[in-house]
């Protein structure tokens, strides 16, 4: 069975929440296809040495892209660290990538607890 792909995205306010989690969870994270939002990724993939595809950065049409690849069946879950205390100005692809997250039954961690969650789903079926 190929690798199950596993999307990150963090908000400026959530990075170091997204790259202390991640450098915790490296070991498992290993196990999995990871892509990102630009900056997210890039972050994520520095601090861990974990291999990141980079998409566009999440303003620039990051979150678009990461939404058309769960349309098409290429991503198993989404780490989405947003930022709930700060306007976004790509507050509609925000709620895009919301919407077809649900639409495709795809889990999307909106917060730590629930990313954790997520890899412990993800271990017991592997
Ligand atoms: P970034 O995008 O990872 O490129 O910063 C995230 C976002 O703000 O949606």
């Amino acid at each position: 069975m190929s690798k199950k792909t596993i999307a990150l995205i963090a908000h400026d306010a959530k990075k170091k929440e997204m790259v202390d989690w991640a450098a915790k969870n490296a070991g498992i994270l290993k196990n999995y296809e990871l892509c990102g939002t630009g900056t997210t990724a890039r972050r994520v993939a520095e601090a861990t040495g974990l291999n990141v595809k980079g998409f566009l950065s999440g303003p620039l049409g990051g979150d678009q892209q990461i939404g058309a690849h769960v349309a098409e069946g290429g991503i198993d879950a989404i780490v989405f660290l947003c930022d709930p205390l700060t306007a976004q100005p790509h507050d509609p692809d925000v709620r895009a990538l919301l919407r077809i997250a649900v639409v495709y039954d795809v889990p999307i961690a909106t917060n730590i607890s629930t990313a954790d969650c997520i890899l412990g789903r993800f271990a017991s079926q592997d």
